[in-house]
């Protein structure tokens, strides 16, 4: 999560009709769990390359603290921020999120704009980590439940992905209370177990 005030992250809830939807720039790349599997998450995190990647050393992952979202609401939320500029947020800081069903599918993953664009995120509230950190969120509030098996499998799946593709070693997949005094991802994400977990996933590929 970011460290926004009580009063935004409870507008998260409330935002996520189809009808409050903001209109997306271009067709956002999506992954259902019903056709997810190795191959449609690459497609899902490769890039045009009319997009130069960034140099990616570090993952971040994150709750929304939120018991529902998706992109549309907490991009809304995130245009209200500003950074340490007066500058208001290009939109959602993150570059993927994953749903809880919630509206968003559950498992579901979406790339935003920042990855397909290859920007910096505005999530973890480090600089280095920002530039070169890729955020991804996992809709819910885990502290109070724990992520869902097909979220949990969901981030497995991509984190794996993106550390393959970009090198990233596993001391560098972290949290974000990791890298800031913050309780995010909450105190029921199953940390020990998703670090094993991605661990024993074979390398190659
Ligand atoms: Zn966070």
């Amino acid at each position: 999560m970011l460290l926004v005030t009580g009063a935004l992250i409870a507008t998260v809830v409330g935002l996520t009709t189809a009808a409050d939807r903001a209109p997306q720039s271009g067709a956002a790349p999506r992954v259902s769990r019903s056709d997810r599997s190795d191959a449609s998450v690459s497609a899902l995190v490769k890039l045009d390359k009319a997009n130069p990647q960034r140099d990616w050393t570090s993952i971040v992952l994150h709750h929304s603290a939120t018991s529902g979202g998706d992109v549309a609401a907490i991009d809304k939320v995130h245009r209200q921020q500003r950074d340490s500029n007066g500058q208001p947020w290009l939109g959602i800081g993150y570059h993927f999120v994953i749903g809880n069903g919630r509206p968003m599918g559950d498992g579901e993953v979406e790339a935003t704009f920042r990855w397909r664009r290859q920007l910096p995120g505005a999530h973890a509230g480090r600089h280095d980590y920002n530039e070169h950190g890729i955020g991804i969120c996992l809709i819910g509030n885990f502290d109070e439940a724990p992520p869902t098996e097909k979220q949990l499998a969901a981030a497995r799946e991509l984190v794996r992905h993106l550390a393959q593709q970009y090198r990233i070693p596993r001391p560098r997949i972290l949290r974000h209370r990791d890298v800031q005094s913050t309780a995010c991802p909450g105190r029921r994400f199953p940390w020990e177990e998703f670090r094993a977990a991605v661990a024993a996933l074979p390398e190659g590929a």
